[in-house]
């Protein structure tokens, strides 16, 4: 499948109306980063950092996940990848963590929570990463950020690592940004100061639609209950892209939906311009972005809005259809 979007491969994905969009690859093994020369992503926007903790039966130690993430950088050759810290609980339960018995597990002790109460492995992967940028740039990203303080709280834990590195006479990255995934509902509303001093933000659409939406992303009977294109979904969205607008931070979406096509051109068209995804979507997301104005899209979502139908998804299908 990827050859028949061969010819689009090294095309920068431009927008019928010349808005520039950046797309990028998910992953977390070492078996996905051939994908970024095949799909023609522009880096990894998000690297799923527990997979290699979830394939294992002990505790991987700190040189190993060092080494592991040196062939990372080393098989990125220089494009950017957000190594997001480790994000366990909830539907990821490590084999050699006493499981935890809760009532909510979705809502419950899980990704920086659990590394903010135990930061013991989290100090441990950062020092990993550092060691493995070996004074290469690095990006690192913490998941499943609610409020200011966990962000704050997660950061100091970074400059303290980067601290001590300097004392043991080890490299630092050369540029080092941090940011957050913004998967639930709260985030969108932390103070200005919040967006001003983070980084980058990355949208978790997974879960920040199960919150949003309040449906289960793991349950048959409600997960494709409510449709992305949703317009009340897409306005949270659109305020989220203001914000970041006005604030001057970079934005992206990594969830799955960024991989859907028709999806992607919504989000777009919305602001979204960084959409990380499957390796397998980029060519299907690029050559769909690539024949259409996503002003005229744009138009389409605010008409549909304006007539007070829920989901934009038959108008836009419909001018799709139409415009072909
Ligand atoms: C998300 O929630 O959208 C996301 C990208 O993270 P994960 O699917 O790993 O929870
Ligand atoms: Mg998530």
């Amino acid at each position: 499948a990827q050859e028949r979007y061969a010819s689009i491969r090294e095309t920068d994905c431009v927008s019928a109306d010349g808005k520039r969009v950046h797309l990028l690859m998910n992953a977390g093994l070492m078996a996905d980063l051939p994908s970024l020369v095949s799909s023609g992503a522009e880096g990894v926007g998000l690297f799923r950092t527990e997979l290699q903790f979830l394939v294992r039966n002990q505790m991987p130690r700190r040189d190993e996940l060092a080494a592991l993430y040196k062939r990372v950088l080393d098989a990125a050759a220089g494009k950017q990848v957000i190594f997001r810290t480790l994000d366990i609980g909830s539907d990821k339960v490590l084999p050699y963590m006493k499981p935890q018995e809760e009532p909510n597990p979705a809502l419950g002790w899980r990704a920086i929570r659990v590394a903010l109460d135990r930061p013991g492995v989290m100090r441990m992967q950062l020092q990993a990463l550092l060691r493995a940028a070996d004074g290469r740039p690095m990006s690192i990203m913490f998941p499943f950020i609610a409020q200011y303080e966990e962000y704050a709280r997660a950061r100091a834990e970074v400059d303290k690592v980067i601290a001590r590195e300097k004392r043991l006479g080890h490299k630092v990255p050369e540029r080092l940004s941090v940011g957050c995934m913004l998967e639930t509902p709260s985030l969108a509303y932390a103070s200005d100061r919040f967006f001003r001093e983070v980084e980058f933000l990355s949208i978790g659409g997974n879960d920040l639609k199960q919150f949003f939406f309040a449906a289960d992303r793991e349950n048959e009977r409600v997960r494709r209950r409510y449709d992305t294109l949703n317009v009340s979904f897409l306005s949270f969205l659109e305020q989220i892209v203001k914000r970041c607008e006005a604030t001057g931070t970079a934005l992206s979406f990594c969830g799955e939906d960024a991989g859907r096509p028709v999806e992607a051109l919504c989000f777009a068209a919305i602001g979204l311009r960084r959409l990380s995804m499957r390796p397998a979507s980029i060519g299907p997301v690029k050559s769909l972005l690539m024949r259409y104005s996503l002003t005229e899209i744009r138009d389409v979502i605010e008409e549909a809005r304006l007539r007070g139908e829920q989901s934009v998804r038959q108008s836009v299908m419909e001018y799709l259809r139409d415009s072909s």
